[in-house]
């Protein structure tokens, strides 16, 4: 296998296993030839920890990738037909005749443009914690005033970027663009640690264990900020409860929609020790925090005290009068967590979930929950490439 690839399979594999740093089929890795004409990028719709030498990658063109950002006729279009457009070029710049099944990354000139070889992209909870607080951005640049890390040899590393929020696709990759070339005036290179509002992490270094070990680093600096919840030994509610709380949330989501959905169930410490939080129903209150909560999880878990169909077949109605989706997550007091969805999505919308508490009970404590704004949900709400990844994946995002 080539090198180039196998190195982008082997930062995919260790990264995307770890739910703490990326969540179902979110973010993305890429690794450039060392010649640097092409570019290895995780396809759209994959899993990280699925990748591998056959399938979940594409190989790029890097010269007509950097192009796009620089072609004016896709500046001045709308966000649908340019999005579209965007992933025709991406489609274009494949070297071999890419199938439906391995588009690549939305992202990709994202990635492009970052001169380091080897760039990991995460949603990582230790990151977000300050990525969606009011006060996010100054501490964490109190935090990393200084990011060399001797004892792990990391040296040369210029100060970390923050990317305020903006849409996914081309408005977050034309803001970085502009941020990029600003800081490339002041430190003379680009920088190697960008954290994304509300959204993420990107890291790149010249090799794969340059950019795992900076990885690490930013999170345990990250991390030593931090509070996490204590796990509590809770014992598990009893089987009959759990049945009724299952049929109680089909019932009140088949009433509201009309549709019959599988609910799955999860208990853990983590879930018990959120669920005996005494903030936990405020917390839960602000709206989707990350396009992967609202991808996934259609806003934050709903918070249940009254298992009763009644009440909460009348709170489902209310907000699809409003326009909204009702949440795929349900939170129940003293007996955990309910999840309204394919099987094959349980399981992320779980981690999304549990990472959202750490998340929000952090960012609670840097001066506010900052999520997203109306706009900013509506835009996702009709993003085409989420449309597509949705349609791919048979019901399942992707995440971006
Ligand atoms: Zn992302």
């Amino acid at each position: 296998m080539d090198k180039t690839l196998a190195d982008l399979i082997r930062i995919s594999n260790i990264t995307g296993k770890d739910p703490a740093l990326i969540q179902g089929g979110g973010g993305n890795t890429s690794v450039k030839t060392p010649d640097g004409k092409f570019l290895y990028i995780k396809a759209s719709g994959t899993d990280l920890k699925n990748m591998n030498a056959r399938a979940g990658w594409c190989k790029l063109r890097l010269a007509p990738v950097l192009a796009i950002m620089k072609d004016k006729s896709i500046a001045k279009l709308g966000a649908q037909p340019r999005e579209a457009k965007i992933v025709k070029h991406l489609l274009l710049a494949c070297t071999d005749k890419a199938s439906v099944a391995s588009r690549p990354s939305v992202e990709a000139h994202l990635h492009a443009m970052l001169d380091n070889r080897c760039v990991i992209h995460l949603h990582p909870v230790a990151v977000l914690s300050f990525a969606c607080a009011r006060n996010g951005e100054i501490e964490l640049k109190k935090l990393f005033k200084k990011i060399e890390n001797h004892k792990l040899k990391i040296k040369n590393v210029s100060p970390p970027l923050w990317i305020p929020y903006a849409h996914p696709g081309f408005a977050l990759a034309s803001q970085i663009a502009k941020l990029l070339a600003d800081y490339q005036n002041r430190f003379g290179k680009k920088p190697a640690v960008l954290f994304l509002q509300k959204h993420g992490l990107i890291v790149s270094a010249h090799t794969p264990d340059a950019a795992l070990k900076l990885l690490r680093t930013v999170i345990n600096r990250c991390k030593g900020k931090l509070k996490y919840p204590k796990a509590v030994k809770a014992k598990r509610p009893n089987k009959k409860i759990v049945a009724e709380i299952k049929q109680c949330i089909s019932e009140a989501l088949f009433k509201a929609t009309g549709k019959h959905t599988v609910i799955k169930y999860f208990y853990d410490g983590q879930i018990a020790a959120f669920c005996r939080d005494k903030n936990a129903k405020k917390l839960l209150t602000p709206p989707a925090l990350t396009p992967d909560e609202l991808l996934y999880v259609n806003g934050p878990a709903m918070w249940l005290d009254d298992c009763g169909p009644k009440k909460n077949t009348r709170r489902l109605n209310s907000l699809i009068k409003k326009g909204k989706t009702p949440p795929v997550a349900f939170l129940v007091k003293s007996v955990g967590l309910f999840v309204a969805a394919p099987v094959r999505v349980a399981p992320a919308v779980r981690d999304i979930v549990k990472n959202s508490f750490v998340i929000r009970t952090n960012a609670f404590r840097l001066g506010g929950i900052c999520a997203l704004n109306k706009a900013e949900q509506n835009f996702i709400n009709r993003w085409e490439a989420d449309a597509f990844r949705k349609k791919l994946a048979t019901g399942t995002p992707a995440g971006v």
